[in-house]
């Protein structure tokens, strides 16, 4: 089948394989990094020193920025629940928005049960926040606002400059879920007002199981440890760490520095085929808007169809209904109920998401059978004759 599904993951980029392999069947490095007394911790300790520049410099960070985790739902985690226990008071109140992924929204619901108070932000039709509803919600009490750069199931960009600012002036903590938006937009740390940054090494054709979180040095940020032991990570975050998928990491993110820029041409340029080839089928609904998203995403409502019929249809093609953390349930996207799509609508949308190693025949290929399924089974939709 053909792979159009590269915001649930991505493949392992070559270099990347090659660079790991390297690591551990040819230098056979096996050290702890945190054994300073011998050559296996130096040599082990080097690599990790490595990696973490290549991704301190992806988003024009100090390598001191960046807290190795087993990905962005523990980043999440750590920033929010660190904040939070950190600094703490009386009548705490903290900020997201309702189009978060789960491992935000999950830990704003856990730290609502703790007692918080929490607003949840609704985005406008096209899935954006505004600055002025932040403004309108805020409080002498709020500590807190997490919002994502780049939506997972719609693409949409959130305005991380302007409330990032904005947060600065209040005196408020800025976390940013950036898992969808690295590789695809450029971040440049220094250019931005924000405190905590999470991302993932799997989204950008890195390794499963280990991510980032950017913890801001000026101002130096402070906040509890979700796992507590032996003080790797200047604390924030015990354990050993996994230096060779670590090196993955550093490897997939020196490739994304220097093929961004073709990475995001060859998106846009895709993006726009497979736009232009679905376009004139009857009733299809783009529920991502191409004014405020990003290149590799299109979610696509197909009326009279339900999505899980046209995933079965589309066998060839790997796409997912709605987000593939949410599939599991038949319940409409959450993401999709908050832009004020129907539930009908939503139920019948398919996400396409694309990456650097999709070509023009597979959006080809791709258009021609998605064509034909829908024609398929509108054919068999009683709704669709009337
Ligand atoms: N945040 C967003 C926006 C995501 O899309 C994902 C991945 O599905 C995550 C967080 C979780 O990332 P990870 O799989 O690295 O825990």
């Amino acid at each position: 089948p053909i792979y159009l599904d590269y915001a649930a993951t991505t493949p392992m980029d070559s270099k990347v394989k090659k660079k790991m392999n390297q690591y551990y069947l040819i230098n056979d490095i096996f050290g702890n990094s945190a054994s300073r007394s011998h050559q296996f911790g130096w040599e082990a300790e080097e690599a990790v020193d490595i990696s973490r520049n290549e991704i301190a410099k992806l988003i024009n960070a100090d390598s001191r920025e960046i807290i190795f985790t087993s990905g962005a739902t523990e980043s999440n985690n750590l920033a929010i629940k660190g904040i939070y226990e950190f600094h703490k008071k009386k009548n705490t109140h903290i900020i997201t928005s309702t189009i978060e992924h789960k491992s935000v929204l999950d830990c704003y619901r856990y730290l609502e049960y703790k007692g918080c108070n929490v607003t949840y932000l609704s985005p406008n039709k096209y899935g954006i926040i505004k600055i002025k509803q932040i403004k309108k919600n805020i409080n002498k009490n709020t500590l807190l606002i997490s919002i994502m750069h780049v939506n997972n199931e719609i693409g949409s960009i959130q305005n991380i400059k302007k409330i990032g600012k904005f947060c600065r002036k209040k005196r408020i903590f800025f976390h940013v879920d950036a898992t969808q938006s690295i590789g695809k937009i450029k971040i440049n740390m220094q250019k931005l007002k924000i405190d905590l940054l999470s991302f993932s090494a799997h989204k950008i054709y890195g390794p499963k199981g280990i991510g980032a979180l950017y913890i801001s040095k000026k101002p130096r940020i402070r906040l509890s440890p979700q796992i507590h032991g032996g003080g790797q990570e200047r604390g924030f975050r015990s354990g050993t760490l996994p230096v060779h998928q670590i090196v993955g990491f550093g490897e997939a993110c020196r490739i994304l520095r220097k093929n961004m820029h073709h990475d995001i041409k060859h998106m846009k340029n895709l993006q726009k085929i497979l736009w232009n080839g679905l376009k004139n089928i009857e009733e299809i609904y783009l529920n991502s808007n191409f004014n405020y998203c990003v290149y590799n995403i299109i979610n696509i409502s197909f009326n009279y169809i339900e999505g899980e019929s046209l995933l079965m249809a589309l066998k060839n093609l790997a796409v997912s209904s709605g987000s593939a953390c949410t599939s599991q349930s038949l319940e409409p996207s959450y993401v999709l109920k908050s832009i004020g799509v129907k539930d009908e609508l939503a139920h019948s949308s398919i996400r396409f998401s694309l990456g650097r190693f999709t070509t023009y025949q597979e959006i080809e290929y791709a258009i021609i059978e998605i064509k034909k399924a829908v024609l398929k089974l509108r054919k068999l939709s009683p709704l669709w004759e009337m």
